[in-house]
């Protein structure tokens, strides 16, 4: 494979730049957010590109500790490595990050070696946790964590100012919509995050994937409105199946509702459609709209 490079930098302030991945960040690749203030500098979600910019920065901060967003960490120069503490034992660990994935225990050698060596994911035991609202001030530029979980425990989105700039990791707009297929991530809490960030002002918008840079908080709110609404598709879709006829939770796993027919990913495509159809089907449950015996379930 060809080694991933920087596609393009985009200026969105007088201290913030976007270093755009191929394809506006397509995964296994991102945008990379530098950001430079009068006294220390640093990087945001160091992509598989990013590697290839000879990067020297204070100080490294992640969204969430996923495989794609820390692809660049080895491959920069800095002094301090930081996500939400909620995350913090993931990417100090590598069997901390098989935890997270909540992978089933045989899929952890094939996930490791992949993360190892497609991602360079090595775990940094000397990463540090960082909380809600902790600001980081690079001298005439700050830097504000804000939590926003649900794709992991400790998804982070991060307010820059005064560049008016607002990093949202993996709420990343495409049509994919929101992925909460881990151990540790949250349907009800990415729900209460969307709501929020929604709310955010900011003049331009980085999505780690995809999008790339969304102009204006009016388009950002249109985003994040039909971004939202694939979890409605995806209860749409589970309530289809069961319109067939009682089904078990292997039939509606087989089918699967988050992955396209032949699309599912090797490794953990089947731990994903597992957690993200378990949490559907218990909010279902929950408000009468389907029935179980602990077998089958149907529509009430
Ligand atoms: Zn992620």
């Amino acid at each position: 494979m060809a080694v991933p490079i920087v596609s393009e930098r985009r200026s969105l302030g007088p201290h913030t730049t976007v270093l755009f991945g191929s394809e506006q960040g397509k995964y296994p690749d991102g945008n990379t957010v530098l950001v430079r203030g009068r006294d220390s500098s640093l990087v945001i979600d160091p992509s598989l590109s990013a590697r290839s910019e000879a990067l020297d920065v204070d100080r490294v901060l992640l969204t969430h500790t996923h495989e794609d967003h820390a692809a660049g960490v080895s491959g920069v120069r800095w002094q301090e490595l930081s996500v939400h503490e909620a995350d913090l034992a993931a990417l100090r660990s590598v069997d901390d990050l098989m935890r997270l994935y909540g992978l089933a225990p045989e899929s952890w050698p094939a996930m490791t070696q992949m993360v190892q060596e497609r991602f360079f994911f090595e775990g940094w035991p000397q990463a540090t946790g960082l909380c809600d609202d902790d600001v980081i001030d690079l001298g005439g530029v700050t830097v504000r964590l804000i939590h926003a979980p649900g794709h992991t425990g400790g998804h982070s989105v991060y307010l820059i100012e005064p560049d008016g700039v607002l990093v949202t990791g993996d709420i990343d707009l495409t049509g994919f919509g929101p992925y909460y297929g881990d151990a540790a991530s949250s349907l009800d809490a990415f729900e209460s995050t969307l709501a929020m960030v929604r709310e955010i002002a900011a003049a331009h918008y980085v999505t780690f994937h995809h999008k790339g840079v969304v102009e204006g908080h009016e388009a950002f709110a249109a985003a994040v409105d039909s971004y939202t609404a694939s979890i409605g598709r995806r209860t749409n879709d589970l309530l289809a199946l069961l319109a067939d006829g009682p089904s078990t939770f292997d039939e509606l796993h087989a089918h699967g509702i988050v992955y396209r027919a032949g699309t599912r990913p090797a490794n953990f495509g089947d731990s994903v459609e597992a957690h993200t159809i378990e949490r559907h089907l218990a909010r279902l449950l929950a408000d009468g709209a389907v029935a179980s015996d602990g077998q089958q379930y149907w529509l009430a």
